[in-house]
């Protein structure tokens, strides 16, 4: 017979106040242990600091037998087992940094019936190796992590995600919790699809982080800028600034103590003597600022983390809203700031041509780098508009720089008249569809051989739109396609009208324009109406 781990505890409530020491269960929590314990399937979209771990912990410890936690973050695995294990949780791991008497004595401690919590890095389980160990115990709960990683459309994909699809035919009777903090309706639909969730219950928490103040303003002189953020913070605060280069982050942890503040650099290609010790620093001392490269921050639990900025643009707002959602965790007032230019536009444009992947994923990619800077040229809240993403619908947040500070705008509906008639006329007169470059071609009167060949420079819109720049163009574009008054169809994103932009070609939707955005020339000069 084989030995299962019998329950710990005999009720949810009984196990959150024993082991945590909480008093109550938070937002979804409760709806989705009971779900579990009873043996369904649930998809559990949270931010982070929602309390997602509860949600699989739980369950571990009140079903017959061992939990399973699938999760990419080997680096953390440690950590957080023995932070289980403090609390007199019995919790182990197998991963790629485990010789084979450690995994050995892992594998022991399952199949005896011992473990409440097992966690796993998803290659384990491409292969049949620890799956037929698994087989051969008794699992009470699959918790799936990071859940997003499954997704093609995320900015995280990880192939080994895709064969935890058929852990549900392998384990047919273990209920499946999968967690992340990325909610995008694509990413949702991708998880339910791939790791065969089609049954589960849904619980989707609201993605607000109301206690953070969203800025972002437009590099000048972008070192400045950031000292200038960090000195108006009040003294002894911590906080992360984030850059993409492990050069930028020395340069910048360099530059910042030059001028007094206790910065530190974190990237990959420091020695891990140096990592642990800055890590231990950030988390022990008051007021270090970490430098770092997106690499720093997963899994670290500090509440009190006061500030995150950018210097680069992200690649993603997914990734934007993971990485600010490390400030303030506990809830405290917290502000997430950032500096974005025209060359951070040039930059990731060149990456994403040079880099993998074939046309489709390229479009994926300058898709999210869209979107990302939708959010900084937004005229409206940020706040709405970060939500908004992820499809909830809020009001204006009073708390972000648009909502405090109104930004100066120019009346952009002549140009937006400009471009969708001329989408319109293509459409109709010719049954044609084109993407953002060659339809700003034409109205900035460009003589390219596609103009020359499709005859149109015969088009009445041809050379309309010569009084702004190429630059303008795109970001006039990003702001309509930001709030739906165009859609990007089709794998090539082909600009599409939508029934919203009626009301623009008839002249009664304004088309507010930000100013402040960076184009590199004019807009920002150009007098407002
Ligand atoms: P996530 O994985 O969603 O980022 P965690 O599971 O790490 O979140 O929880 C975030 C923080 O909230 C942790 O410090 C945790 O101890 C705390 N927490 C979780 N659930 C509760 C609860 N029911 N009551 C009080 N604190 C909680
Ligand atoms: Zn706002």
């Amino acid at each position: 017979a084989r030995a299962a781990r019998a329950p710990q505890f005999r009720t949810a409530l009984d196990a959150l106040r024993s082991v945590y020491g909480f008093d109550a269960f938070r937002g979804d929590q409760a709806a989705v242990v009971d779900q579990v314990i009873a043996g369904g399937d649930a998809i559990v979209l949270m931010p982070t600091g929602g309390g997602k771990s509860v949600c699989y912990q739980i369950p571990a410890l009140v079903r017959e037998g061992t939990g399973l936690v699938v999760s990419p973050l080997i680096a953390l695995m440690h950590d957080q087992v023995d932070a289980l294990r403090a609390n007199g949780v019995q919790a182990a791991y197998l991963n790629s940094t485990q010789d084979a008497s450690e995994r050995a004595a892992v594998e022991r401690a399952y199949l005896g019936g011992e473990l409440d919590l097992l966690y796993v890095a998803p290659e384990r389980l491409s292969g049949q190796g620890t799956r037929s160990l698994l087989a051969r115990g008794t699992l009470s709960v699959i918790a799936i992590d990071e859940a997003h990683c499954v997704s093609h459309w995320g900015h995280d994909f990880r192939p080994d995600y895709l064969a935890l699809g058929d852990l549900a035919e392998a384990f047919t009777g273990v209920p499946r919790v999968a967690l992340t903090a990325t909610a995008t309706e694509e990413t949702h639909r991708e998880i339910t699809q791939r790791l065969h969730l089609s049954d589960a219950r849904h619980f989707v928490a609201s993605f607000d982080r109301p206690n953070i103040t969203y800025r972002i303003v437009v590099k000048a002189d972008p070192r400045r800028q950031l000292v200038d953020f960090i000195t108006a913070q009040p003294e002894g605060v911590a906080g992360i600034v984030y850059a993409l280069s492990r050069k930028q982050v020395e340069q910048t942890a360099t530059f910042l103590r030059s001028k007094g503040i206790d910065a530190l650099p974190y990237h990959a290609g420091l020695p891990a003597s140096m990592r642990a010790e800055h890590q231990a620093r950030f988390l022990r001392e008051d007021g270090v600022v970490m430098v770092a490269t997106i690499a720093f921050g997963m899994g670290i639990d500090k509440p009190d983390v006061r500030f995150v900025a950018h210097i680069d643009l992200p690649k993603s707002v997914e990734g934007y809203y993971q990485e600010t959602g490390r400030a303030g965790r506990d809830g405290e007032p917290a502000v997430a700031w950032m500096t974005y230019g025209l060359s951070d536009v040039v930059q990731q444009r060149r990456l994403i041509d040079a880099g993998e992947g074939d046309r489709a994923h390229k479009q994926r990619q300058q898709q999210h780098l869209d979107a990302m800077l939708a959010l900084c040229e937004t005229v409206t809240c940020r706040r709405q508009n970060l939500l908004a993403y992820f499809g909830q619908a809020s009001e204006p947040c009073g708390n972000c720089d648009t909502c405090l500070e109104p930004p100066p705008t120019w009346d952009g509906l002549i140009p937006a008249q400009k471009l969708l008639s001329t989408i319109v006329r293509l459409q109709r007169e010719r049954n044609q569809a084109f993407g953002a470059g060659h339809l700003i071609d034409i109205l900035r009167g460009a003589g390219t051989e596609r103009i020359r060949s499709q005859r149109h420079d015969q088009l009445s819109t041809y050379g309309i739109g010569a009084d702004l720049s190429d630059q303008e163009w795109r970001s006039v574009v990003r702001q309509l396609l930001a709030r739906d008054l165009l859609q990007a169809v089709g794998e090539y994103g082909t600009l599409a009208v939508t029934e919203a932009s009626a009301g623009v070609l008839r002249g009664e939707t304004p088309v507010p324009l930000r100013r402040d955005v960076a184009t590199g020339t004019g807009a920002r000069t150009r007098k407002a109406s």
